[in-house]
């Protein structure tokens, strides 16, 4: 029997380790070697005996393709142990290194924007098969991940209890040691699960992916999704409760949610909790109709925001070149990747 390391808290590794018969010590060198020293392979943890290496997988998936962009964005196609393909994209800055992590191989939110959403849902991912992304993005791009973004595919509330142990690893000083405030968990806003979320002790940043300033135009765009005054209600309780501002995301789609109107109407909402809009351009999908507006409509839109007192940021695509935005190097035909 294998011990999958990332699918365990310390203690639980060292009750695995010693159900082995090992010395429960073991379990110290093994997250030693796999958080401090960023090593994923058993055999290199020269200090371990050979047959407790033998037992212990730390990836169980690999790089099938990667596309690297000019501005140093990587973004890795990762092949499951069943087979399952996701994607996890790097983004390195002067300070930082954010991942962008999947939850879901595939999303049943069925987003009509959205190439994930093309497809359907396949399965859950384990928090292991979440945490391994960073990994394999820290080996890909050489530096150690600063910040997770949970915006790769998939509806991390829909993937709950996996999504939220991925995160206390995340945070875990004996493990991953990010600081709370630099993980984002975005999601379409499930009421239920958003207020589940208010009440566990996870600082963390919540994104809400509104994209719309009606329910008309959401059902339109998020089919699934749950109703504004639902939505924004749960939210004003993850604020109350944890006292961080929500983020609201609002992809701009042009003719379709960057009138004007909506403008007024979106600054209606923020107004209602303690939030920052994060304004981001349509990265274009093959075969879907939408169309990304221009950096002047959205700046245009951008101003109306603020004019109306709202805080709001345009945020400046990266990886374009790398096909970064949700799920679109998986759909790519596998003669357009780069192979690794
Ligand atoms: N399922 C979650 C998280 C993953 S998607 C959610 O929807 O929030 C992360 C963000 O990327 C969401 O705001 C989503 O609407 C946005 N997105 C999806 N496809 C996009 C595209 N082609 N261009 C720009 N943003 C996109
Ligand atoms: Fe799923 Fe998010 Fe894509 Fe919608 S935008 S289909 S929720 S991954």
């Amino acid at each position: 029997m294998s011990i999958r390391v990332l699918e365990h808290t310390p203690a639980g590794l060292r009750r695995a380790v010693e159900a082995l018969g090992e010395r429960g010590y073991r379990a110290d060198q093994i997250i030693d070697w796999v958080y401090a020293k960023a090593c994923s392979d058993p055999q290199k943890m020269t200090n371990l005996p050979d047959a407790l290496a033998g037992h212990i997988t730390v990836l169980t998936s690999h790089v099938v393709a990667r596309a690297a962009s000019r501005d140093g964005t990587v973004k890795l196609l990762l092949e499951l142990g069943d087979g399952e393909r996701v994607e996890c994209v790097g983004i390195p800055a002067r300070q930082r290194v954010t991942a962008c992590v999947s939850t879901q191989a595939g999303c049943a939110q069925g987003c009509t924007f959205c190439a994930t959403g093309l497809d359907g849902l396949q399965r859950n991912l384990t928090a292991g098969e979440i945490l391994e992304q960073v990994l394999n993005l820290t080996d890909a791009g050489g530096r150690r991940v600063t910040n997770v973004v949970f915006m790769g595919a998939g509806e991390p509330l829909a993937n709950y209890d996996a999504t939220v142990s991925a995160v206390r690893a995340l945070i875990d000083s004996e493990r991953f040691g990010i600081s709370a405030r630099s993980v984002t968990v975005s999601t379409v806003g499930l009421p239920g699960a958003i207020r589940r979320l208010a009440g566990e002790d996870l600082p963390i940043t919540l994104a809400i992916s509104l994209h719309a300033p009606n329910d008309a135009l959401r059902r339109e765009l998020m089919p699934a999704a749950p109703p504004l005054d639902d939505v924004l209600a749960a939210a004003a309780t993850f604020y109350a409760r944890r006292k961080r501002e929500v983020t609201l995301e609002y992809v701009l789609l042009a003719g379709v949610n960057d009138s004007t109107l909506c403008a007024k109407g979106l600054a209606r909402l923020a107004k209602r909790l303690r939030c920052n809009v994060n304004l981001i351009r349509y990265n274009p999908v093959a075969g879907v109709a939408y169309a990304r507006p221009s950096e002047a409509a959205a700046r245009a839109f951008l101003a109306r925001l603020r004019r109306q007192g709202v805080n709001a940021h345009l945020r400046r695509s990266r990886g374009r070149d790398a096909d970064a935005a949700c799920g679109q190097l998986r759909r790519r035909p596998a003669s357009h990747r780069q192979r690794t």
